[in-house]
């Protein structure tokens, strides 16, 4: 029966989250179309078309799985399933204490709020140890944060679509996004001859097609050309003196070091016309309102916490911070990070055993996991919970990923389908879709006005899954940390949802966990468990956002008021909750003046302090860093490109794609003809690491020696592999040195002859 109503709801497949309308039938997406009230205002790319195979896909798994000892699965019940984990938890932490199990993942672009309550279990657990995706792409980024801001909870937000000189780096926001309504932006931007638009990127992008300057680096060779760019302005004196007297701390020390750049000869490095590095650099200095928008293309790239700090030098020397069209800190309703003091500051921060890693963030760099599980020391890890995450094709070094999961005594996968991690897991426990629950992303970045998307389900859950809250809750109850009811906190949450002025529920709540301590840290939980009960149906998940919503409207009370939440005291925070739960199309969390944008640096004196002694000294060493490259992998790659039809490992069904169907290499024509391929050409890439095979497609817009593969492909769906996998190519220890991040790309390749016939 086909549903007339559209309903609300999110794409779930890039950090944009943009609104959606669809309609439905049965269990199926038939259509999909913007929302106009949302804040995406309507915009969607092609992605979101195809959102059904997602939903429906022949996979979807519909109960516990249990693997047998001949390496099959069989089906058994949730209590069982729970049942036996929990005995399997308690016994590894018993015998070897918390530090011996991991998580994994904890939400993905779509569903952040299953990570949450994940948050409770890893507490009663005593596990510190969270691995994220995004520890294998952003931690150098909100590592020089810190440095820079005072907390790494610092996130910096380019206003692009506001700036009149932009310079994308290392990013292609056509396919890529980033920033709300990308494409519309771009081509505002490329048809208003005031703006100008420099990309900075080897392949001619569709986002470089619409740029006004080109700039094309070798890979692996950012570092010197933004050490290029940053030493001219230092060299014309062209920094913003005012802005740094008024805001930063350290200009002085900085300057000096980017004054004895040999700008010609790193630019020469790079591979770009000297007179061009100057134009930007001069450009960007001289722009009214200029922003630096960067992304994977210089973080997983050599150099690349460095390259972090040279981009947001670029825009702070030049005094593009805390305005409109420039850069801002923004706030969080609940942060996707938490900060990691450094020794100094925090000697008791535990790091990985094995290895020694700090996190990042409140992260772990999935880059470390297996050396962590694959080892004999006594005190590795045994035990990995994977909650919405694949990081058997994800994670770099897939083979070290394999050996590793072969070596956990206890591996639980909790996801909609079957995945590779899946199959290499203990047990599998059966999600509800993003579409089946009530979820929502943190990705709400946005200054001065902030959003917050809360979504419905649209369907009910499939039949014999769970929501992640649920399934953290009855695990917690497994192992006997929490009780099944909570009688008199579940009545004081029903009396608080028709009397909330009355305040009965938070008194309730602070009283209960004052008499219980063991259950502070399983607090999102606990709200899952009796307010979430109250809450209309569907929305139980929303339980945590109650006392997030509490938090931000007490630190941020005229924003949020500003924003059209009115009330006072602990009334605000009812009212921006209430307001939530309400939006179906997302709300305005806050909205903040431009003024305040220097209230959310941490630092104590609210200085940005641009001296990092660590990232000056690497800098300073860029002079004598030999360029060597391996004869035996003359070509480099770069492994993970974004394109038209690939996204996150989410949409498993081959059949969403509309072209690209083998996730084809493109190989530069004269590289092609030097190897005697052609184009549909099957091919091998071989790295140091491993081999994948490819078809080859050529394109004249990659530089020559360079080979780029896409994301997203090399899953198994319905018994075939589509695509290379393109973590059977990378390595773990071809990576940053402080962060982890591996260099995606920078692989090492060389292309032969294929040693077995590949599907065309
Ligand atoms: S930009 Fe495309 S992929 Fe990203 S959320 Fe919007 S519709 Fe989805």
């Amino acid at each position: 029966m086909s549903e007339t109503t559209w309903k609300a709801t999110a794409c779930i497949l890039c950090s944009e989250n943009c609104g959606l309308e669809v309609r439905t039938e049965g269990r199926r997406i038939t259509a999909v179309r913007g929302d106009d009230a949302h804040h995406s205002e309507g915009y969607l790319c092609q992605k979101a078309a195809r959102l059904d195979h997602y939903q429906s896909h022949a996979e979807r798994l519909d109960t516990p799985l249990r693997r047998r000892p001949d390496g099959g699965f069989e089906r058994i019940g949730w209590d069982q399933a729970l049942r036996e984990i929990a005995a399997r938890l308690r016994a590894i932490r018993a015998e070897h204490g918390g530090h011996a199990i991991a998580y994994y993942g904890g939400g993905g672009q779509g569903n952040h709020l299953g990570g949450v309550y994940g948050s409770a279990l890893r507490a009663h657990l005593g596990t510190p140890y969270v691995y994220s995706a995004l520890a294998q792409e952003k931690t150098g980024d909100f590592w020089v944060n810190g440095e820079l801001f005072g907390k790494q909870t610092c996130h910096v937000t380019p206003d692009v679509e506001h700036a009149d000189f932009v310079i994308f780096l290392g990013t292609n926001p056509w396919q890529s996004h980033g920033f709300p309504r990308a494409r519309k932006v771009l081509k505002a931007i490329a048809a208003d001859p005031a703006r100008t638009m420099v990309v900075i990127d080897p392949r001619v992008t569709e986002t470089a097609k619409l740029a006004d300057v080109h700039l094309r680096p070798r890979p692996g060779t950012d570092a010197f050309l933004l050490a290029a760019m940053l030493g001219v302005i230092a060299r014309e004196g062209a920094e913003d003196r005012a802005f740094l007297d008024a805001h930063t701390t350290g200009a002085a020390e900085v300057l000096a070091v980017l004054a004895d750049v040999d700008v010609a000869a790193y630019a020469a490095r790079a591979g770009v016309p000297l007179a061009d590095v100057e134009r930007v650099a001069r450009g960007l200095a001289a722009a009214e309102r200029a922003v630096v928008r960067a992304d994977l293309g210089i973080q997983q790239s050599y150099h690349s916490t460095l390259n972090s700090y040279l981009e947001k030098l670029a825009f702070l020397l030049t005094g593009h911070f805390g305005r409109r069209g420039t850069h801002n800190l923004h706030t969080f309703l609940l942060p996707l990070i938490g900060h990691s003091p450094s020794p100094e500051e925090d000697p008791t921060v535990p790091l990985t055993r094995v290895t020694g890693m700090r996190p990042i963030a409140k992260l772990y760099p999935p880059n470390v996991a297996p050396l962590e599980i694959d080892t004999d020391h006594p005190e590795r890890v045994r035990a990995m919970i994977v909650d919405s995450a694949n990081p058997l094709v994800s994670g770099a070094d897939t083979r070290a990923y394999e050996r590793a999961f072969a070596r956990l005594e206890l591996a639980v996968t909790i996801d909609v389908a079957p995945s590779e991690t899946a199959a290499r897991s203990h047990y599998v426990l059966p999600a509800s879709s993003q579409f089946e629950k009530g979820e929502a992303t943190f990705f709400n970045l946005g200054f001065p006005e902030n959003r917050f998307h809360f979504r419905r389900p649209i369907f009910a859950p499939l039949p014999g899954t769970l929501p992640e809250p649920e399934i953290y809750r009855r695990l917690l109850v497994a192992l006997g940390a929490l009780p099944e009811r909570f009688p008199l906190l579940e009545a004081a949450a029903r009396a608080h949802r028709k009397a909330p002025r009355a305040r009965l529920f938070p008194l309730a709540l602070a009283a209960a966990l004052k008499a219980r301590p063991s259950w502070a840290p399983l607090a999102p939980v606990v709200l899952y468990a009796t307010l979430g009960r109250a809450l209309p149906p569907g929305t139980a998940s929303a339980a945590v956002l109650w006392g997030a919503a509490q938090a931000y409207a007490q630190r941020h009370a005229d924003a949020v008021r500003r924003a059209g939440v009115a009330d006072t005291g602990a009334g605000l925070g009812e009212a921006l909750f209430e307001a939530i739960l309400e939006g179906e199309h997302g709300i305005a969390l806050s909205e903040h003046e431009e003024r305040d944008a220097f209230s959310l640096v941490r630092t104590p004196d609210r200085r940005v302090r641009l001296a990092i002694p660590s990232l000056l000294d690497e800098l300073r060493a860029l002079a004598h860093e030999p360029d060597v490259r391996d004869p035996a992998y003359p070509l480099s790659l770069m492994a993970g490109e974004r394109r038209t039809y690939n996204a996150n490992t989410i949409y498993r069904d081959p059949a969403w794609r509309r072209s690209d169907p083998h996730g084809a290499a493109r190989v530069h024509p004269a590289d092609a003809a030097r190897l005697g391929l052609a184009e549909g050409d099957r091919v091998a890439v071989e790295s140091p690491g491993g081999a994948v095979e490819a078809v080859v497609t050529l394109d004249d817009g990659i530089l020559e020696g360079v080979v780029s593969l896409p994301h997203g492909y090399g899953m198994d769906h319905a018994g075939a592999r589509t695509g290379p996998r393109i973590n059977e190519l990378t390595q773990s220890a071809h990576c940053d040195p402080l962060t982890k991040t591996p260099y995606h790309k920078t692989v090492p390749i060389r292309l032969g002859p294929t040693r077995s016939p590949l599907e065309r």
